[in-house]
């Protein structure tokens, strides 16, 4: 009865834990909807022993973070160059609640924002950061990583994702949201974001089918990163990190799953 007790042991711990902060569990960073009501999901954290490479045994929701087939992030090297249909952005200013959940802060978008792939309409979401970056270009990891959830009507995810470089200047346009980042967990802020301002000129984006990057690791995302980054000072990156640091997860096989590069954009 080894294997039972080991079982045992390991359900003991979920308990504990979910007893622990079970009442504070936040949506996943990643998700742009709350998890059915009904189930409450297990503590997880970015190290140790909650960390990325237990994630899949924390809960039983969280299976497809060890089994799955097409998780994210990779890394980004040789693809196929296609012109494959561009994303349409159409965004504008406006007022976005800021909300700390304990793992990332989000930028809640108010509703109107939108991004077109393929005839389907998906509505922005929320932007959230990672520090330091989650995909990886030829094994290059940049400083953070920006990710744009967006949500179709029938419930399908789209992620843009745009890397953030350090370079010699402010970024005027994004510090709204680097300041934002100064909210503390569990409560929420107001801010102004210039939307459209936040992405780079160039809509050129690697595209391929992966998963949500945090528990329940859920499949079926649409992710498009940008091969254009964006240049942050080093001050606004430390802001960054002061609020959070090391919320990346580690990155995942490709398999047999296509990574395109789109070759034009309008
Ligand atoms: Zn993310």
């Amino acid at each position: 009865m080894i294997l039972g007790a080991k079982h045992m042991v390991r359900m003991a711990l979920v308990l504990v834990v979910m007893t622990s902060c079970g009442a504070a569990a936040q949506p996943a960073a990643d998700s742009a909807v709350e998890a059915p009501a009904k189930h409450t999901s297990a503590h997880w954290t970015y190290e140790g022993e909650d960390g990325p490479e237990n994630w899949g045994t924390l809960d039983p929701a969280y299976t497809l973070c060890v089994d799955g087939s097409a998780q994210t992030p990779i890394n980004i090297t040789a693809s196929a160059e296609s012109d494959i249909p561009d994303p349409i952005f159409a965004y504008a200013a406006g007022n976005a609640d800021l909300v700390n959940n304990g793992h990332t802060v989000q930028a809640v978008s108010a509703a109107g924002n939108t991004l077109t792939v393929d005839g389907t309409v998906y509505t922005l979401k929320q932007l959230h950061f990672h520090a330091p970056s989650e995909h990886t270009i030829d094994g290059v990891q940049a400083a953070a990583e920006m990710h744009f959830v967006h949500q179709s009507e029938a419930g399908v995810l789209a992620v843009v994702g745009v890397l953030m470089m350090q370079g010699e200047t402010a970024n005027a346009v994004w510090e709204q949201y680097i300041l934002g980042t100064t909210t503390p967990k569990d409560t929420k802020a107001q801010t102004m974001i210039d939307w459209p301002a936040l992405l780079p000129q160039s809509h050129i984006t690697y595209q391929y089918e992966g998963s949500l990057t945090t528990p329940p690791c859920s499949e079926g995302v649409k992710w498009m990163v940008m091969k254009d980054s964006v240049s942050l000072s080093a001050d606004q990156i430390a802001q960054l990190n002061k609020a959070y640091t090391g919320n990346a997860r580690p990155i995942q096989e490709l398999g047999d799953r296509t990574l395109t590069l789109d070759t034009e954009t309008k």
